[in-house]
Parts: structure tokens; sequence; C-alpha cells
């Protein structure tokens, strides 16, 4: 018969059968409630992992103070008292371990999990924050970690391409790639100034930045001043492909311009400027000057 212990675990998606729950207790810090779990984590330990020696004792215990994901909209928490083992014959000691989060480490697998997946439906840090029931850095820390290890060179390229772009319906992010090989070099969950300039100053040093000689980025992008500092020996190049497009827009607004100022619809003028806008777009090598070509409607 599932113990009330295991059935918590269960609920939780805790395997490890050396967890044992002994309370559940119910607490506000700063306005909001939390429930909290106490536990303790042991088990017979036949080695020692250092010497592998079998005269091991068991020496106390060490709690540490765990974040498990939310139980829907309220924080959860696990004291859990781990088991601490010395070997008589080398006098090394150490702790139980468990898979519920990495050693030295607080944060459970689960509830980094529920960060993520909350912030792939684009909620806020903050939001994220409150839910899960950890500082709003931490949570960051946790979404960057990640990326940063599927992304993060050893070695800034020479050449960088800064963009942005929408990722969910109201969330931008930011991308920096390689504007030689196209390679990925970042990919930051949003635009902002201070995540973008924290990602480069906290990921390389200033010598390793100082090698970058080229940023190409947007017209209108308010990275300039900053990008000035982070990479000091860089050329800012604005994008080619926002230059094109300003210049498509202000020659649109002209012709717009120019076509409501006529008021005789039947006019030659008018109608080249009105049906015959692509016209305009071309390049000057794609314009055929040499054959003659009869519009309709035009004559
Ligand atoms: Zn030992």
């Amino acid at each position: 018969m599932m113990s009330q212990t295991d059935s918590i675990l269960n609920l939780l998606n805790i395997q490890d059968p050396n967890i044992k729950i002994s309370a559940c207790t119910n607490f506000s810090q700063a306005g909001v409630h939390e429930k909290l779990l106490s536990a303790t984590l042991t088990y017979p330990v036949e080695r020692c992992v250092n010497c592998g020696s079998t005269n091991i004792v068991q020496n106390g215990t060490r709690l540490t103070k765990m974040k498990l994901p939310s139980l829907g909209e309220q924080p959860l928490r696990m004291n859990l008292r781990k088991q601490r083992y010395l070997c008589r014959t080398c006098h090394h000691t150490f702790s139980a371990q468990t898979q519920l989060a990495p050693p030295r480490h607080s944060i459970t697998r689960q509830a980094v999990h529920e960060i993520a997946t909350l912030a792939k439906n684009s909620l806020p840090v903050k939001t994220i924050s409150q839910t899960v029931g950890i500082s709003a850095s931490s949570v960051q820390r946790i979404l960057y970690k990640d990326q940063r290890a599927l992304v993060t060179p050893k070695e800034l390229p020479t050449a960088l391409s800064f963009d942005e772009f929408r990722s969910t319906k109201n969330c931008f992010s930011f991308i920096c790639i390689d504007a030689k090989t196209h390679d990925l070099v970042a990919l930051l969950p949003d635009r902002l100034s201070q995540t973008i300039r924290e990602y480069f100053t906290n990921t390389y040093t200033l010598s390793e930045r100082q090698k970058v000689q080229l940023v190409t980025m947007d017209l209108n992008a308010q990275y300039q001043t900053f990008v000035r500092r982070l990479f000091p020996n860089a050329l800012i190049v604005f994008d080619r492909f926002h230059i094109v497009q300003l210049a498509g827009r202000a020659l649109d607004h002209e012709r717009l311009r120019v076509l409501k100022g006529i008021n005789d619809h039947h006019d030659r003028n008018y109608k080249v400027l009105k049906s015959n806008w692509r016209l305009f777009h071309l390049a000057e090598n794609q314009l055929e000057t040499s054959q003659v070509k009869y519009y309709r409607g035009l004559n």
C-alpha cells in the first residue's frame, strides 16, 4: 500500500526512494503563502567514495533548502536533511546524494523545468519568479545558463551581427551571429540594453572583446552607445538591408505624395505612379533601357 509520504512524492514526481517526508507545513513569507515539506535523505553506504574502504559510519546530517516546482500558484520548498558519512579509514566525509538537484544546488531539476516551461510561454521573468518562488535574478541565471551552454563560443568572432526578432507574440529577442559565417554567437530572451551588455561583459573579458573589429546592426537600434563601450575597437556598420529598407520607404512616401497631388485619375503619370510602383524599386541594372515595352492602360 502506498504511504502518505509516497503519495506526496508521487504527486510531485520525485522518484528518489531515499527521500522520506516527515511533515508538511504552511507558512507566509513577505505576504506570499508557501508550503514547506520537511524530509530526510539517507541510505546505507557500503564503500567510501574516496578510498573504497567499507569502514563507514553515519556522521550527522546537513540541512539543504530545496526549491521544488510550485503547486498551482503556491510556491513549494523542501527542507531536506541529508545524511553525512565518515570514512574511518581515510577520514573523508561526504553527503548522501540525490538526483533531485545537481550537487550543491538548491533549485531542483523539476523547478528548473518549470521555469523553462513558463519562459517558453513568454511569461516575464518577474511573473516566473513569483510563481516559482525564487528571485528574478535566479530565474535569469537559470534561463541564461542553458542558452549559454548551447551557443556561447569560446572566442568571439572578429565580426558580429546584431539583430532582434519577434520570438513570440509580444516579446522581442536578441540574436548575435558571426557576420561572416552566420554561426550563432548569442541568443538572448530579450533585447534590453542591460541584458545584452551584461551578457557580453559576463561572458567575455575586455581583451577578448577588444578583438572584435566590426559590429553590424539595425540603424534605429539603441545599441550604438554601449556597443562602443563593449567593443572599443569595433567599427559600427549599419546593416545594408535596413538602409535599403529605409530608402525604399522614403521613396514610397514621396511617390504617394506626388500621386495624391494629381487630381486627374486618368492622367498617365497618375497611372504609372499608382500601378507600376514596382518599377521605382528596381535596381538600376535591372531596368530595361533598350527595348520598348507597351503597357496596357498606359498606352
Ligand atoms: Zn575512505
